[in-house]
């Protein structure tokens, strides 16, 4: 999609803190973290969110929670870490392209809602 931001950061066209990139996917820093680990994980695909998952292309998400260990043990994250995927404008997704939250490095709140 090429009015997507995340795709942009994904060809090279804005600039990101790559963490880890292979076929399937890409990890970088967000830009605001609200934890000392928060990366982003993203399928290279455009998906526009967990509703835009389908059979067909599953198998990408699959991959990315393989990464996401890998991510977490290069970090640092022996004291545990959350995954999120905001879907939505109730859960204030803010870019729609499918993106998977690592955060971790200190306790984190438990609030959900
Ligand atoms: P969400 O609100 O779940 O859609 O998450 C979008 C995330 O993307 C937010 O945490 C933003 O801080 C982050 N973000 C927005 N623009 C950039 C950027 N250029 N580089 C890295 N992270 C970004
Ligand atoms: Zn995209």
């Amino acid at each position: 999609m090429s009015d997507c931001l995340f795709c942009k950061i994904i060809g090279g066209e804005i600039p990101s803190t790559k963490v880890y990139e292979d076929e399937l996917v890409y990890a970088f820093r967000d830009i605001a973290p609200m934890a000392p680990t928060h990366i982003l994980v993203v399928p290279k695909t455009h998906i526009q969110d967990v509703n835009g998952i389908t059979a067909e292309n599953s198998a990408v998400v699959a991959h990315i929670f393989e990464v996401i260990p890998k991510l977490a043990a290069q970090e640092g994250l022996t004291g545990g870490y959350r995954v999120v995927s905001n879907c939505g404008a109730d859960a204030g997704q803010t870019v729609p392209h499918l993106h998977f939250h690592i955060l971790g490095g200190k306790q984190l709140c438990l609030e959900m809602a």
